[in-house]
């Protein structure tokens, strides 16, 4: 779960889910499958399922697509990253940050309010130059692989509500850490401080406050799924637990479920599709190891591990960007790090550290998941066959490559390959065999 904005960098470790994503929108996890850009994949057939439904096992046409798929996410990985640097150069270099500052100084003489004037700015102008490639990423592939289940106006009105719940977090953050730049030499030590509690907060009130702004949840319904998953969270310790079924399909076909909240806001989340396309068996093992994330506090490693890549990040930026600053400061229009004018340089800075650190960020995921899957298959008790059966469906409902080249998944992938997730929870499951 890591994005490039400075919010998404900031709560990066926000929920553990049962499969990896490249998550195309900024707070929802991507949309998930068919040929044509006038798929036929979501219509209900005559029997009330849709075509979607055939996607396991694996037919010879849908593993094409899951190869094209594939193919397109590896190179639009790098594509993303450098159209995002180009718009941000652009920005500095056109001085048109300084004259958003400006503008922004020209409206009012408090400082604050110059800096929700110039996020104002930053904000609309950001979103329309980016809004192509994410309409692109988000809808029109999204659609011609058969995944979204969205009008272009549904979409539309989901990215408006994600860049308006971004700007509220980024004005928060954006206040603070120019006061800090501005009153204190070590700035990014206090920064990094204060963004514990920031990010422990902000993970409280995801599951209640930010997560329900795109979706319903509703708590599962005791029927025999909802009694066995409720007994498994007890076996593992878990009184009461909070279980939920989102409608994931408003948006997607694709099939996850996710762990996330802290202290009171935990919570496991299963989405609708998953709950309808596996068994109560696969169900089990998929619960499992959701319950592991909670049991390991995994939530808590994450913003360990947040904390240390900001603490990082911002030392470094402290020590690089001044020096870039004073060498473009003719063509920047702007000659201090302090001032708001520089924000796109501190985004690309980000960006950059970003996407350079993600070999460690997502080693240290892809350590946590096999921990789950581990988890899973002891407290569910379910099958090694069972097990490998659900990561099958994954890899066929989503269109997830299960062997993607070495350099690939290190560098990218948060979930180990589904391949090597499969060989684990079967070695592992011969072990458990051979001791009883
Ligand atoms: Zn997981």
């Amino acid at each position: 779960m890591i994005r490039l904005s400075i919010v998404c960098f900031l709560l990066f470790p926000i929920v553990s889910c049962f499969a990896g994503g490249d998550n195309s929108s900024s707070v929802n996890n991507d949309p998930v499958a068919a040929l044509e850009s006038n798929t036929t994949a979501g219509v209900l057939a005559s029997d009330g399922t849709s075509e979607f439904d055939t996607g396991y096992p694996l037919s010879p046409e849908r593993k094409e697509l899951l190869i094209s798929y594939s193919r397109f996410k590896n190179i639009w990985r790098f594509a993303r990253f450098f159209i995002g640097i180009i718009i941000l150069l652009a920005f500095l270099f056109s001085g048109l940050s300084a004259k958003f500052e400006s503008w922004a100084e020209r409206i009012t003489g408090k400082k604050t309010a110059v800096y929700l004037f110039y996020l104002l700015f930053y904000t609309v102008f950001l979103f329309v130059v980016n809004l192509p490639f994410d309409y692109y990423r988000g809808f029109i592939i999204e659609h011609r692989y058969g995944f979204s289940n969205q009008s272009s106006g549904e979409w539309l009105i989901e990215s408006f509500k994600s860049e308006a719940i971004t700007f509220v977090f980024l004005f928060i953050i954006v206040t603070i850490m120019y006061k800090l730049i501005n009153s204190l030499k070590r700035w990014w030590l206090w920064f990094s401080i204060g963004a514990l509690p920031f990010l422990v907060f902000v993970m409280l009130i995801y599951p209640t406050l930010i997560a329900p702004i795109f979706n319903t949840f509703k708590p599962i319904e005791q029927t025999k799924l909802g009694q066995e998953l409720t007994a498994l969270a007890e076996k593992a310790g878990i009184h009461n637990p909070d279980i939920f079924e989102v409608d994931a399909s408003r948006q997607s076909k694709k099939i996850n479920a996710y762990f996330s909240g802290v202290f009171g806001s935990k919570r496991i989340v299963l989405y609708d599709n998953t709950i309808r396309l596996f068994t109560v068996d696969e169900l089990k093992y998929v619960m499992g190891h959701e319950i592991g994330h909670y049991m390991m506090n995994h939530m808590w490693i994450g913003i360990g591990l947040a904390i240390v890549m900001i603490l990082i990040g911002f030392y470094l930026m402290d020590k690089i960007l001044p020096g870039v600053i004073r060498r473009y400061s003719q063509k920047f229009k702007f000659d201090r790090l302090g001032q708001i004018a520089s924000l796109p340089l501190i985004m690309l800075f980000i960006s950059v550290f970003s996407f350079v650190s993600q070999p460690l960020t997502n080693g240290v995921s892809r350590i946590m998941e096999y921990d789950a899957d581990e988890y899973g298959l002891r407290l569910s008790g379910v099958d090694a066959e069972t097990a490998q059966v659900t990561f099958e469906k994954l890899s066929a409902y989503n269109l997830a490559d299960p062997d993607p080249a070495g350099i690939i998944e290190f560098w990218f992938y948060d979930h180990p390959a589904l391949n090597k997730r499969i060989a684990n929870v079967n070695k592992l499951y011969e072990e458990i065999s051979k001791n009883n």
